[in-house]
């Protein structure tokens, strides 16, 4: 039975979706575009399997054919983040880090984490997140003048605070993240080090960004942001914690595992491999920087003065507009972004102050360093115009011009589009 017949609205809105990732300019930082090798798996039968337990140790018969994808997904997990021990088990980022922290730390301790207001995650201790309801969150945020991590000062909150666990990572930092420097300090108030790589996974792996493996005790990352894989998650640990772990996991706060994604996530951690993966990742970092620089040649101020990573924050302030305002113009001159808090934020969440904006979407359909100024411009001239409908639509019409000089799925719209 095919989906159009099953369920025409599901599939119009899929066509539609496609469509509309193929027609715009997509800078969320945290979304990519997977290929058809991906979907392929992730949309395959292991959807119908049931393997609770890990390879050659399941609850359920008949898994001979997805342990191999799980021991495949594993094995090249571990080798490309050189790492002793990979669960490709959890659903999502936030499950890795629901099984990651209650498999590291009590209910009630205390956790020193980065402020969500400086680009922490809802998990590192918001408090309507798991996080902020189970652990005593103290939080650490950046230097006000640099904008940047401030070692020192994350030193000296850990002397005060004594945390059972220090959390590494971020959804909306532009620079790079020091690992071995929060390993010293961990070392030297005895406190476990977490790295929440979700965002730079795929710089990682591609050894763009330093590894956080070797310094961290636990790591957790999603598989789908510049990692490029399925929508979901993944835990990495030295081998002394892979017991605790694997039993936080499943059957600590998991039944079954999704086989599909995790055939999928094994394709992806093949790819991350190639040399085709280590030049997309080089790319990204080469279109942010060149957006970066396009937008500061426009006068933007940019958070921290630019970026080392796959993201930039931009500070709206001195254009008088908010983060909501600039993200609702955009979105109608087919430019997809969202609004950001900026660092010490005087606007709500709700509101904000700027606005996040990531390459690994566009580098993935192939664009490159002179597609970033031409977008710099279309921000621009949206940004400037945020309420001039017809300026708007006109930028929508260049940018309608420019995708389509880079063609995303051109074979599943026509598939949809046959009869
Ligand atoms: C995206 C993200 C997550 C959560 O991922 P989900 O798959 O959306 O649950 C966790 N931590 C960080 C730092 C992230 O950026």
């Amino acid at each position: 039975m095919s989906l159009r017949s099953a369920d025409p609205e599901v599939f119009n809105a899929i066509l539609k979706e496609t469509e509309r990732e193929n027609d715009n300019i997509e800078l969320i930082a945290s979304e990519n575009f997977v290929n058809e090798a991906i979907l392929e798996a992730q949309g395959s039968i292991m959807t119908n399997k049931y393997a609770e337990g890990y390879p050659n140790a399941r609850w359920y018969g008949g898994c001979e054919y997805v342990d191999i994808v799980e021991k495949l997904a594993i094995e090249r997990a571990k080798k490309i983040f050189k790492v002793e021990h990979a669960n490709v088990q959890p659903h999502s980022g936030s499950q890795a880090n629901m099984a990651a922290l209650f498999a590291m730390v009590k209910k009630g301790d205390t956790i020193l984490a980065m402020d969500l207001a400086c680009g922490g995650h809802l998990t590192h201790g918001h408090a309507h997140n798991f996080s902020g309801m189970f652990y005593n969150i103290v939080s650490y945020g950046v230097n006000k003048k640099s904008e940047m991590l401030d070692y020192d000062e994350i030193l000296d909150l850990a002397k005060r605070h004594k945390p059972k666990l220090i959390l590494a990572g971020a959804c909306a930092y532009p620079r790079v993240i020091d690992f071995s420097r929060f390993r010293e300090i961990c070392d030297k108030v005895g406190a476990v080090l977490m790295a929440d790589i979700a965002h730079i996974a795929g710089l990682i792996a591609a050894g763009i960004h330093p590894n956080s493996c070797g310094h961290a005790d636990v790591v957790t990352s999603t598989t789908h942001k510049t990692l490029r894989g399925p929508r979901s998650g993944i835990i990495l640990c030295k081998k002394q914690y892979a017991r605790k772990i694997d039993s936080m996991v499943f059957p600590g706060i998991q039944g079954g595992p999704l086989m599909h994604v995790i055939a999928a996530k094994a394709v992806a951690f093949k790819l991350a491999g190639t040399k085709e993966f280590k030049e997309y990742q080089g790319q990204i970092v080469k279109n942010a920087k060149a957006l970066a620089a396009g937008l500061k040649g426009k006068r933007y101020r940019l958070v921290s003065g630019g970026t080392d990573n796959h993201l930039l924050l931009v500070d709206l302030t001195d254009r008088g507009i908010t983060g909501k305002e600039a993200a609702s113009a955009l979105d109608k001159a087919g430019i997809t972004v969202n609004k950001n808090l900026i660092p010490f934020d005087k606007k709500s969440p709700a509101v904000t102050s700027g606005i996040r904006l990531g390459t690994p979407a566009i580098t993935a359909r192939g664009m490159r360093e002179d597609q970033m100024k031409l977008i710099a411009e279309f921000i621009d001239n949206a940004l400037r115009r945020t309420k001039d409908k017809k300026a708007l639509s006109d930028v929508k019409k260049e940018v309608k011009a420019l995708t389509k000089k880079f063609p995303l799925y051109k074979d599943l719209i026509d598939k949809a589009a046959e009869k």
